[in-house]
């Protein structure tokens, strides 16, 4: 039982599931599930994207495990010490790794789900209500026909989940050392910034809009947005683009355009974000156009049943005691938590992810195995 966490990791990151491209990797984890008796369905809106859906027994509670199989592409393939899609474990640092893309972001936690779905069930054919797994080859990319759209699906059959455990890499240096209960938002804008094109020699004749771009700019990255709120850092901001190309060293450009993102706490909501846009440029003389893209709203689990039974689970395996967090990106457990599941997000140290070099503690699929197992455990008896 001791490696077989880790050969199955090392068996998914050897296919190149570059997102939306999964590989064959699914069909790994369907084989591993459908051995020991899950009900697996490929979910697909016709497009390239592929979603797993791995279903056993009925009714509630329903705890569904959420993953995905695409990664990001490898980079500069010569920022590698190991090939990106030729899994290898070596000592670093006085430590067993496992190295390859998709090693921590999250071939590992992808690997333990399964087995430990596979475990559980074998154990206890007639288990307490439904156990699933959900897996997408769309959560690096754009996520259309992805964990939104079979949402959608599990929506539609009304399979709603009571609790979701998102296996994304959640800790920070050890696997255990953190658990995120929930994400911030995640919102876009592209701003048009219009004044009147002209001559720079003759100034009072123009209204050169990369500067009011730029008084705009620098209000937005000054702004306190709000103070934060429980679990959850203020919001933060960062532009992502600017362009105002005027075609000519002699030519004050009319127009200006720039791209920024916010990634908000609940203290915020896209209205207020937009209001307070409105309000900077008004009060720095700029006319505005804007559109904008809600990537995702916020969302939080708060302490009881489900996240207690996740950190215990944690605690009983590898004696750390978790701290909860709602840090880094959004995930796809945005598109869960608004059916009414409770979610909560546990992998492995997420230190290396998207990097040249990407890696995991070894003993990390088999560790997340054993507690995913216990958490099943505890809802499912
Ligand atoms: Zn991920």
């Amino acid at each position: 039982m001791e490696d077989e966490a880790l050969e199955l990791a090392k068996k998914l990151i050897s296919r190149p599931s570059v997102t939306p491209d999964d590989q064959g990797c699914q069909e790994v984890l369907a084989s591993v599930l459908r051995d020991a008796g899950f009900k697996c369905e490929t979910l697909c809106d016709g497009g390239p994207v592929t979603n797993l859906l791995a279903l056993h027994g009925k009714g509630r509670p329903f705890l569904l495990f959420l993953g995905h199989t695409d990664v990001v592409p490898p980079g500069d393939l010569r920022a590698w010490p190991h090939p990106p899609f030729e899994p290898c474990v070596f000592e670093r640092e006085g430590r067993l790794v496992l190295s390859g893309r998709g090693s921590a972001d999250m071939k590992s936690s992808d690997a333990a789900m399964a087995l430990a779905l596979a475990d559980f069930v074998k154990a206890h054919p007639a288990h307490k209500g439904t156990l699933g797994l959900l897996v997408t080859s769309n959560e690096e990319g754009d996520s259309r026909g992805g964990t939104p759209w079979a949402a959608s699906v599990l929506k539609e059959r009304g399979l709603i989940p009571d609790c979701c455990l998102v296996g994304e890499p959640s800790s920070l240096k050890e696997t255990g050392d953190q658990v995120k209960c929930g994400r911030r938002g995640s919102l876009s804008a592209h701003i048009t910034v219009r004044g009147v094109q002209g001559h720079v020699a003759y100034p009072e004749r123009c209204d050169n809009a990369a500067h009011k771009a730029a008084a705009l700019m620098h209000a937005m990255a000054q702004c306190k947005w709000d103070q934060g709120c429980e679990n959850f850092p203020p919001t933060s901001f960062q532009i992502t683009s600017v362009s105002c190309d005027s075609g000519a060293e002699n030519l004050a450009p009319g127009r200006c355009e720039f791209s920024c993102n916010w990634r908000f706490c609940p203290a915020s909501s896209p209205e207020s974000l937009k209001k307070t846009v409105f309000d900077l440029a008004g009060s720095n003389g700029c006319t505005v156009e804007a559109s904008w893209h809600l990537n995702g709203l916020p969302f939080q689990t708060s302490p009881g049943f489900f996240l207690g039974a996740v950190c215990e689970s944690v605690r009983e395996v590898t004696g750390l005691t978790p701290r909860l967090s709602t840090s880094g990106g959004t995930s796809d457990g945005r598109f869960i938590a608004p059916l009414g599941a409770e979610v909560a997000e546990f992998g492995p140290s997420g230190a290396t992810i998207h990097k040249a070099g990407e890696c995991v503690d070894a003993a990390a699929p088999q560790t997340l195995r054993r507690v995913y197992l216990r958490i099943a455990g505890k809802i499912c008896l």
